[in-house]
């Protein structure tokens, strides 16, 4: 099968629906800066590196990368779901090693998604700590530089950083409040009313001694 057949099989078996107008081109190219596959959504282009997978894994090369033209350029959410549906297909058709090299890719990509997102969420939690008063949006700007993203790109990618930001929020109020009173306590104006000033060290009684 020639590259361009391959092409055919993984557009008619995999994706019927997809691109049905013939906008998207691919193309075999000699250098991809040290990656396999390109998918280049504003000219519509699929690339691919020539002569490195051959056979079922050049199928699935394939087939990641039209699954990023059909959802977008990231290996989250969207983009597993688009190529959880193509193994099913390929389970469906009997293309047994094409579904297992897809979800490889698939266990791979979420699993280091997880560790991603984890990463993120305990950087907004560190901003919220080294900086009490930063905003939510002063965090956004923060880490989505520092990782090349647009605004929009973070907080789509993201979802539960708004949550997570709010949560250390509160939290390092209530840490500050216990803080607060127990110093406020040792400096010595609980002494002089013990019922209103209960020593926040003291956990079972409210009197101190
Ligand atoms: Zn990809």
């Amino acid at each position: 099968m020639t590259f361009t057949e391959r092409v055919e099989f993984v557009r008619s078996t995999f994706f019927p629906r997809w691109d049905r107008k013939r906008r998207w081109q691919f193309a075999e190219v000699d250098d991809l800066d040290g990656s396999q596959g390109r998918c280049d959504r504003e000219v519509k282009t699929i690339r691919i590196l020539a002569g490195m997978a051959t056979g079922d894994e050049l199928l699935a090369l394939v087939i990641h990368e039209i699954g990023h033209a059909a959802s977008n350029d990231y290996h989250g959410g969207r983009w597993l779901r688009t190529m959880e549906a193509a193994a099913e297909i390929a389970d469906a058709k009997g293309l047994a090693a094409i579904a297992s090299l897809l979800r490889q890719q698939i266990s791979g990509y979420r699993d280091g998604f997880r560790m991603t997102a984890a990463m993120i969420y305990g950087e907004v939690e560190n901003c919220v700590v080294g900086a009490p008063q930063i905003t939510f949006p002063q965090v956004v700007d923060f880490l989505r530089r520092g990782y090349g993203m647009s605004q929009d790109q973070f907080l789509r990618r993201f979802r539960r950083a708004e949550r997570v930001f709010e949560k250390a929020q509160q939290e390092a109020r209530e840490s500050a409040d216990a803080k607060a009173k127990w110093t406020a306590y040792h400096a010595g104006v609980g002494r002089l009313s013990k019922e209103r000033f209960a020593c926040p060290c003291a956990k079972e009684s409210n009197v101190v001694q």
